[in-house]
């Protein structure tokens, strides 16, 4: 079997670049993968778990030569690591990411990059609310949808490899426009784990219900709530500032809803509560049908 890429560099070593590079081994369908994180105790800690190949000193000297670049760093840090590597990067080479937005993505890094280099944003939809090097493992992306966002004019053959290789690590791919895949993540991803952060400060800050309270009695909703609220705060302080406009838009419906939810209970409305929780019923279902998460109580957690 020829390989899909001979050496791919993975810019940023935390969750979802460990998670590639473990997915990569799996595959069998690259060269070599070299890593490279800006701290000295990330790249120790990837020495030491060897998921790469090797673990670059440099910048440089990890994205020379490699066909595939990813960048696997929060999104504010993209526009600056792409203009130290564009000088290096390899005649034809692919820079792709995964940032969780793509419009400001595109925006940071675009203007860096010569015309010799196929530059392919992508967002995998997998993660979990841990970080680092150590978080990672093969199955994050399995079943799971990665969104190419490619702009006007992209090379199809560069893109097809892309499109390979997000299939060789177990994901299902799908393209879409940056601006689309922004407002759809805003309403899929991005308002929802604000709302988790707000219910879990309102929490906090709720002085009749000891914090020790709000721990022994989570079950009932508010655990889930804290699992998204434990995410990393880099990463989610770069998503909001970088798709403001979306998530805006997004929160202003939200808070419109929740107004007539909370008129609802008010005035005694059990009709309109009733008529909303079936139609919200109806999309978890929707969910489940789709193969994108499980419908075993509870989420599958086991009572033990
Ligand atoms: P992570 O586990 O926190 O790892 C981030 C990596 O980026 C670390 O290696 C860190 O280096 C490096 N880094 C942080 N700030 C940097 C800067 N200013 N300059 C250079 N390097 C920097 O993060 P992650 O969860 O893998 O997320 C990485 C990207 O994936 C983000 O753009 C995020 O939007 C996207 N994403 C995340 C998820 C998710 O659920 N986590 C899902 C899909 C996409 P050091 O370790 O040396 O500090």
């Amino acid at each position: 079997m020829s390989l899909l890429y001979k050496r791919v560099a993975l810019i940023g070593l935390g969750l979802i670049a460990s998670s590639i590079a473990h997915a990569i081994r799996r595959s069998e369908q690259v060269g070599e993968v070299v890593g490279y994180a800006r701290s000295e105790a990330t790249r120790e800690t990837a020495r030491e778990i060897g998921f790469c190949d090797q673990i670059a000193e440099t910048l440089v000297d990890a994205v020379s030569g490699a066909d595939l670049v990813i960048l696997c760093v929060p999104i504010g840090a993209m526009g600056q690591l792409a203009a130290e590597i564009a000088p290096h990067l390899a005649q034809g080479a692919t820079l792709s990411d995964v940032g969780s937005t793509k419009r400001a993505v595109i925006e940071a890094v675009r203007p860096h990059l010569s015309e010799h280099v196929h530059f392919i944003p992508a967002h995998p939809l997998a993660g979990t609310e841990q970080s680092g090097p150590r978080a990672g493992f093969a199955e994050l992306f399995d079943n799971r949808w990665c969104l190419l966002t490619p702009l006007p004019g992209t090379d199809e053959a560069a893109k097809d490899k892309l499109v390979a290789f997000w299939r060789a690590l177990g994901s299902n791919v799908d393209e879409m426009d940056p601006d689309h895949h922004d407002l759809v993540l805003a309403v899929t991803s991005h308002a929802p784990h604000l709302i988790a952060y707000t219910m879990v400060g309102v929490a906090d800050d709720l002085g009749r219900v000891t914090d020790s309270e709000v721990v022994q009695y989570s079950a009932a909703g508010f655990r889930d709530f804290t699992r998204i609220a434990a995410s990393d705060p880099t990463m989610w302080r770069d998503v909001f500032l970088s798709n403001k406009d979306a998530t805006l838009e997004i929160l202003g419906r939200f808070t419109e809803e929740l107004f007539a939810l909370q008129r609802a209970i008010r005035t005694g409305d059990g009709d309109h509560l009733h008529d909303y929780f079936t139609r919200t019923r109806a999309i978890r279902r929707g969910i489940i049908e789709a193969g994108q998460d499980t419908d075993a109580p509870d989420f599958g957690r086991g009572h033990g």
